[in-house]
């Protein structure tokens, strides 16, 4: 994978106009109790505020780790946003910034 994936982030993420019509077909986001961190929308939210910086990597761990990436949300989102592909990416960027 080279550096190119955080412009598929980025492209992925700027996409989602946090509508939500994603975030109730979401089995990963049901699975956890229907809290927000685990929705779709929150996992774009997440990976916008992890490129410009006010998201701290620890913080989007489980968000971004816990998508079964199944693409359901996808069929839901009028924007074309590519959740289960942006997390894929979002992992990688995860692996080299975060601080343990
Ligand atoms: S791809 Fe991930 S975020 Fe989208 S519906 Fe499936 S588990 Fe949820
Ligand atoms: S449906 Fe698409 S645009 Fe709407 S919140 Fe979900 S990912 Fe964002």
């Amino acid at each position: 994978m080279n550096g190119d994936y955080k412009n598929i982030m980025k492209e992925m993420s700027d996409k989602c106009i946090a509508c939500g019509f994603c975030v109730y077909v979401c089995p990963s986001w049901n699975a956890h109790g229907q809290v927000e961190y685990f929705s779709p929308r929150a996992r774009s939210l997440i990976v916008r505020g992890m490129l410009e910086g006010h998201v701290d990597t620890k913080e989007a761990v489980e968000s971004i780790f816990t998508c079964n990436t199944c693409k359901r949300c996808l069929l839901e989102c009028p924007t074309g946003v590519d959740v289960a592909e942006m997390v894929i990416y979002a992992r990688e960027f995860i692996n080299k910034n975060i601080k343990i």
